[in-house]
């Protein structure tokens, strides 16, 4: 049984979403569904700097 890293609750009772740090390595994260992956990147800021820089613009 694994909990939400966002709310906590039972993961396997939604639509879970596995994060892992390496392809095919265990999961060092879960979301219920991705409201609760969503939600816990704004929270904790996690899309700042995160973006590749790459740039149409250039
Ligand atoms: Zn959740």
């Amino acid at each position: 049984m694994a909990d939400c890293t966002f709310c906590g609750r039972p993961v396997e009772a939604h639509d879970p979403l596995y994060l892992s740090e390496t392809p095919g390595g265990e999961p060092t994260s879960q979301f219920c569904n991705y409201g609760c992956l969503s939600a816990h990147v704004d929270a904790a800021d996690l899309a700042t700097g995160s973006a590749c820089e790459w740039s149409p613009e250039q």
